[in-house]
């Protein structure tokens, strides 16, 4: 499967040359979210509007390897418009799309669980990252934005935190 290697490889170098929704949002009503992974130098800066229980905006700033940029930019264009809970749907099987290939790795029977969690959500062009878990290394390099997105819905909805951080409801 060469070919499609190299079209993977293609998508990814396509996102991390022209990065999709560069830029920022003014904060507020945008919410500013910042991505650090240690183990490569990934930085991902993040402008999150959410309106209306929808991911209304997003712009993306910050540097790094090809993965962690290029993975932010197909984030952007995927949860760009979408509902908050399509939005969660698509980090859960992104990282399920990780996992999968690690438990795979492992020989144990955790895939069948996420291959659940995948169905019914169409992925597209980050399908490409798939090639990453060859490199467990480069897999937080992948999940950075993802990690990012889904820590700053919790923190803006309040809908996911733990119990003893509850929304402050004076907050707006
Ligand atoms: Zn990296």
């Amino acid at each position: 499967m060469a070919g499609l290697e190299d079209l993977y490889r293609e998508i990814i170098l396509d996102h991390y040359r022209s990065p999709r929704n560069r830029g920022e949002l003014p904060v507020p009503p945008a919410r500013k979210l910042e991505g650090f992974n240690p183990l490569c130098g990934d930085e991902i800066v993040l402008y999150v509007d959410v309106d209306d229980n929808t991911v209304s905006d997003i712009r993306i700033g910050g540097q790094g390897c090809s993965i962690s940029q290029a993975s932010s930019s197909m984030m952007g264009a995927a949860v760009r418009g979408k509902s908050v809970d399509e939005a969660r749907k698509l980090i859960r099987a992104f990282k399920a799309l990780m996992s999968i290939h690690e438990s795979r790795l492992e020989g144990d029977g955790d895939g069948e669980d996420l291959a659940a969690e995948l169905e019914g959500v169409r992925l597209g062009d980050l399908e490409a990252l798939q090639g990453v878990v060859k490199f467990p290394v480069r897999i937080k390099c992948a999940t950075l934005a993802w990690n990012t997105l889904a820590q700053g819905l919790d923190e803006t909805l309040g809908g996911a935190s733990p119990p003893e951080d509850p929304p402050n409801p004076n907050g707006a």
